[in-house]
């Protein structure tokens, strides 16, 4: 019977080969993956931190009147229960408010995910438009 045929070692080799490249590509592509659904929400977080920070600056200027200098009299003024971190191990620098340009408010930057993106334009009237409707009622 030597029409019988057996699977021999090449073949074997071959098929595991095919295998092992096929493993490698997904696994390759979860971890991308992976990491950039990490990245994004490490992202996220920053940016609500940042926002925080801000929040507790307005706080402190209404309060106070005058802007805050740094984020460590945030804490002390009680604006803030601690100087938060990013997740990405970004360290923030404090932007100061100018007085010379009234537009510019009291950024945090981090200096893994930069500035958190100034409101467009559009997004400035819908506030504004927003808050006159309130007004209204
Ligand atoms: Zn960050």
């Amino acid at each position: 019977m030597t029409n019988k045929r057996a699977v021999t070692l090449i073949e074997l080799v071959v098929v595991v080969t095919i295998l092992a490249i096929f493993a490698s590509i997904v696994s390759g592509i979860y971890v991308n993956y992976h990491l950039r659904t990490k990245a994004s929400a490490e992202k996220s977080i920053c940016i609500e931190k940042r926002k925080q920070i801000q929040y507790a600056e307005e706080l402190f200027v209404e309060d106070l009147g005058n802007h805050s200098e740094n984020l460590q009299n945030l804490v002390n003024g009680g604006y803030l229960t601690d100087i938060p971190g990013c997740p990405s191990g970004g360290v923030y620098a404090w932007m100061p408010h100018d007085e010379g340009d009234p537009l510019y408010q009291t950024q945090v930057v981090c200096s893994v995910h930069g500035t958190i993106n100034p409101p467009t334009e559009a997004e400035v009237k819908q506030e504004k438009e927003k808050g006159k409707e309130k007004h209204k009622k």
